[in-house]
């Protein structure tokens, strides 16, 4: 068994899923919410499953210094969405299964196709919200 650090860990995401019309509503809700109070980097709308995600969704990027606020603002506020939270350590399929915690119902995940392998770097974050509110 090896240790990994902490500072193996770049950045995270958040996978907020929705399937019916109304738990897309809620999600629209939801991407506002978090646009008003944390400076993350939300992805686009995935209106049906992609890569290794069996719903549709979309993303919130965000940086080691948002995670004590963001995901425990998230335990508490994603109005019964189910939610993957996976750091970015550089080997994307352990960082979608091993690596990952769920909010809510765990769905799963195709991991076969992504990287065992170390893979470049994440981007670094540019976040593209103006929070207003304080969480
Ligand atoms: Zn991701």
């Amino acid at each position: 068994m090896t240790v990994q650090s902490l500072d193996t860990i770049q950045s995270y995401h958040a996978h907020i899923y929705f399937e019916s019309a109304e738990q897309r509503d809620v999600a629209a809700v939801l991407r506002e919410e978090i646009a008003q109070r944390f400076s993350v980097l939300i992805g686009s709308w995935h209106e049906a499953p992609i890569g290794p995600h069996v719903r549709p969704m979309y993303q919130v990027a965000f940086s080691i210094v948002e995670f004590p606020k963001f995901v425990p603002w998230l335990m508490i506020n994603r109005h019964g969405l189910a939610v993957l939270v996976h750091p970015n350590t550089g080997y994307p399929r352990r960082d979608h299964t091993s690596n990952a915690t769920w909010l809510g119902e765990k769905l799963d995940i195709i991991a076969d196709p992504l990287p065992e392998h170390e893979t470049e770097p994440e981007a670094a974050i540019v976040p593209d919200t103006f929070p207003v509110i304080e969480p």
